[in-house]
């Protein structure tokens, strides 16, 4: 059985993170978008196209904690730079994805990489957040970089593009991303008049970002660049046709059916989980980063 769109969102005025993000926000700010509605996917900040100057002093995002759940950046513009409490750095650029699995707590700094910042430019980028089941919440922080060139891909039929697979499994072909639940997240490349199928189970929250050109869901529903489409939890099937070169990021992941007690940088259980996670940072138990 198809499934349909439930509903198109524009990108929400954008907003600074730190001085380095120009992000629209998409999860927990759209109406039925909230974390219950789209977990495990919490968080989903969009930095659509936008231009930074040349500057000596990279922008970014200063050392901060996480608890209790996985940030996934996927660079599609420019170059970030990372560096957690773990002793984990790395940079990522176009096609690259950073999946930091925050778990028990890391400090971590995303800083726009030294060189790229001295000759600016565009920048896009998503950020998301992913939660973590209760039982792994305490677990051991980990980090994962996949570069564009490791990520696995389907190359499609008729010349309609390819489907690269960050995490989950698309016609059995898997990602290299480890997760915790069943997650798909992939990047459709799709050429103009292209097309691609996905079927997840309906009950798996569904939402399609168009990064670079337009599409149509099932010949029936247009989505213009920098917007974002939410499915309803009936049917499995739908196909993405493209109407000019496009890019469309597609995730659907299963629920996980557990209580969320959220406060900025911490997804936790319970309200006493989150106490105790202000705590730990308070008292340095996040480990040590220097700014
Ligand atoms: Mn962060």
């Amino acid at each position: 059985m198809k499934k349909s769109i439930e509903r198109i969102y524009s990108p929400t005025p954008p907003h600074f993170v730190g001085d380095g993000f120009r992000v629209h926000n998409f999860i927990p700010s759209g109406y039925l978008m909230d974390m219950k509605r789209m977990s495990p996917f919490v968080m989903l900040d969009y930095n659509s196209k936008f231009y930074f100057p040349p500057t000596d002093k990279p922008r970014g995002v200063g050392v901060h904690p996480h608890r209790g759940f996985e940030t996934v950046t996927i660079a599609y513009k420019g170059k970030v730079a990372h560096h957690d409490s773990g002793g984990n750095t790395g940079v990522i650029g176009e096609g690259d994805v950073q999946w930091m699995t925050a778990a028990s707590g890391v400090l971590h700094k995303e800083y726009h990489e030294e060189n790229w910042s001295r000759e600016g430019g565009e920048f896009q980028m998503v950020q998301l957040w992913i939660n973590l089941p209760a039982k792994y919440k305490m677990s051991k922080p980990q980090y994962q970089e996949i570069q564009s060139k490791e990520i696995n891909e389907v190359v499609l039929p008729y010349d309609s593009g390819k489907v690269k697979i960050i995490a989950g499994d698309y016609n059995g072909i898997k990602g290299n991303a480890s997760t915790f639940s069943p997650v798909n997240l992939f990047n459709a490349y799709l050429n103009k008049n292209g097309n691609a199928t996905f079927n997840f189970p309906k009950e798996f929250n569904t939402v399609v970002l168009v990064i670079e050109g337009g599409i149509k869901v099932n010949d029936t529903e247009e989505i213009s660049t920098d917007h974002l489409g939410l499915f309803e939890n009936v049917g499995e099937e739908f196909t993405l046709t493209a109407l000019e070169d496009s890019i469309v990021l597609v995730l659907s992941g299963e629920p996980i059916n557990e209580a969320i007690a959220s406060h900025g940088p911490f997804v936790m259980n319970t309200r006493e989980e989150l106490l105790q996670a202000f705590e730990d940072f308070n008292n340095g138990k996040f480990g040590i980063l220097e700014d």
